[in-house]
């Protein structure tokens, strides 16, 4: 198997301790592997997405010493490849278009009693929109034991999820009729042929999802590996949204070892990037390279 890694940034600001985090940790999987490594700009969630910093995320991994190994793949460049894969699975019958709102979903499950569950869709448009306009378009998920997803992470370790209690029908066209990260990801690694997925934990609430959508399509499932996510001082995850610093670009070394370090690796003072991305790699390579013990492969 050839390994191949991704970095998938969404240009909604610049880098960010946090995010150099996910950098760091897949661009080091793959060195470990002897892989490539490509950046994917998620720029498909236009109305989020800030002009130039795509430009300025690239600009700042180079910096830091990450450079795609392939041309960078862009989202928004995608639509007739999302398009392809949506109507494959609406000739499949494996969507539904949906025309509630967001308060309707709220109230049928205040009504079901479910106000401690998730918010999982109740699945109201399944068998049809009771006269509603069409809004945004569901996957269907299984009902019973077949709705149960499970995988291997290779951080986190056995995961689970009930993909009916938990999230149920999810949207792969939105109302605003965007297309939905959850098929936009699945079709990109697909076509990129990404074996090995390495990113952040608060994403690993959509691998179960994005694992179905993978077996509705046809296409292999890689193997994950999801990181701690990094905080703030109030606990919160760190972004944007609260309070994140943009990382400086005068001093790479600082940002790397700390970055390092929240992935346990510890590495010896230097002022060279080469001699950084070395030892941490060999240090990687140790707990979870090709020779770290049993790996768990695509399925
Ligand atoms: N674009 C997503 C984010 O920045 C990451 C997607 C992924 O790695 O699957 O949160």
């Amino acid at each position: 198997m050839t390994y191949r890694g991704r970095f998938a940034p969404s240009p909604t600001g610049p880098l960010h301790a946090g995010s150099l985090v996910s950098a760091l940790a897949s661009y080091l999987d793959a060195r470990a592997h002897g892989g490539s490594w490509i950046i994917r700009i998620e720029d498909v969630d236009t109305p989020r997405t800030v002009p130039g910093a795509a430009d300025e995320i690239l600009a700042t991994l180079a910096h830091f010493g990450m450079v795609s190994d392939e041309t960078p793949v862009w989202q928004s460049a995608r639509g007739d490849a999302y398009a392809e894969a949506f109507e494959r699975l609406q000739a499949d019958g494996f969507i539904y278009p949906c025309g509630c709102t967001r308060r309707e979903i709220a109230d049928s499950l205040v009504h079901a009693h479910a106000r401690h569950a998730t918010l999982a869709y109740p699945g109201t448009c399944r068998d049809g929109l009771h006269g509603k306009p069409a809004r945004a378009w569901r996957l269907r998920v299984p009902d019973g034991d077949a709705a149960v997803v499970t995988f291997e992470d290779r951080w986190q370790g056995t995961q689970s999820q009930n993909l009916a209690n938990e999230v149920g029908d999810f949207a792969l066209k939105r109302a605003d009729g965007l297309w939905a990260y959850q098929l936009a990801v699945v079709v990109d690694d697909a076509e990129a042929a990404i074996t090995h997925i390495v990113r952040g934990a608060d994403l690993l609430d959509s691998t179960a999802r994005q694992i179905h959508l993978q077996r509705c399509l046809g296409v292999p499932t890689p193997s994950y590996l999801h990181v701690p996510v990094v905080s703030n001082h109030a606990g919160e995850k760190l972004s944007k949204q609260t309070g994140a610093m943009p990382l400086d670009r005068s001093t790479p070394l600082d940002a790397l070892v700390q970055a390092a370090r929240h992935l346990g690796i510890e590495t010896r003072e230097t002022e060279y990037l080469d001699a950084f991305y070395a030892e941490a790699t060999a240090q990687w390579a140790r707990r979870f390279g090709p020779h770290s013990g049993p790996e768990s492969g695509p399925k």
